[in-house]
């Protein structure tokens, strides 16, 4: 579903991505981990066209989403486009952005009609039924401000599986919440993980990445310099700098 090629991104003289390849194909969890500044969060914001890059290729379901055109006429994609990428990719955060005015219900509802334009009655079923999965539906009529973080994350997940994208980005989804809290969304995300769902999930938590990934891939400076499945990465980590990392994370 997602494959990236060579990508190469640079904010003015500073490179942040050196020539990343990463792929995501149906069904896999890819994590990655690396330390701060390493370019995750600038790899998934090239992924649903936040970001723009200077060279590689990155397809999501075949599709060439890099931007287009030259100097000032470069642009993201078409509406269309735009459209489809993002609702191929729903993307959740560490600082969960519901829209404060809006219940929960609300939030959740929101892209799916205004985006994709579905009857209503339809939205709102959907919309309970992935409130009830992630295990807030008795919180639908609440406004964000009444939920805790745990609770507020749920939420913005329940909000990206609404689109009922292809596939899902996280980042860093676990980080601003306190440990107890952590556990509910990390419950939420493993059971994403068993049912198939293809995602990207960037995170600071070895022991999520080690218990859902398919494959790890460990950034340092803009590269790749250490990846492999689960196991082979955390057990038995090859390079100096992956063991340093993970003894520093401890
Ligand atoms: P963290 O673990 O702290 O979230 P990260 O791996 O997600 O780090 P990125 O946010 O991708 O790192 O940032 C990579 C580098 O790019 C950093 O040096 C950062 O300062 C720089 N950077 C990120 N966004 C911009 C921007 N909009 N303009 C200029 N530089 C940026
Ligand atoms: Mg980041």
């Amino acid at each position: 579903v997602i494959e990236i090629k060579d990508l190469h991104k640079s904010y003015g003289q500073l490179e942040v991505l050196k020539g990343v390849d990463v792929s995501a194909p149906a069904g896999h969890v890819l994590a990655m981990i690396g330390s701060s500044g390493s370019g995750k969060s600038t790899l998934l914001r090239c992924c649903n066209l936040l970001e723009d890059s200077q060279q590689g290729e990155i397809r999501i379901n075949g599709e060439d989403v890099r931007w287009k055109g030259q100097g000032p006429n470069r642009r993201p994609a078409d509406h269309a486009q735009l459209v489809r990428i993002r609702t191929n990719l729903s993307m959740v955060f560490q600082q969960f952005n519901l829209w404060a005015h809006m219940t929960v219900l609300q939030n959740v509802m929101e892209a799916p009609l205004t985006v994709l334009r579905r009857p209503r009655a339809e939205v709102e079923e959907t919309a309970r039924r992935y409130l009830d999965k992630v295990g807030i539906g008795d919180k639908a009529e609440a406004w964000p401000a009444q939920l805790s973080g745990g609770q507020q994350q749920r939420a913005a997940i329940a909000r990206a599986l609404a689109m009922e994208p292809k596939a899902l980005l996280f980042d860093e989804p676990t980080s601003a919440l306190d440990p107890e809290l952590e556990q509910e969304v990390v419950r939420v995300i493993k059971s994403l993980a068993e049912e198939g769902r293809t995602m990207i999930l960037v995170t600071h938590d070895m022991k999520m990445a080690q218990d859902v990934a398919d494959h790890v891939v460990f950034l340092h400076q803009g590269k790749i310099e250490e990846e492999g499945p689960p196991a082979q990465l955390f057990g038995r980590p090859e390079t100096a700098r992956l063991r340093q990392f993970l003894s520093a994370t401890q």
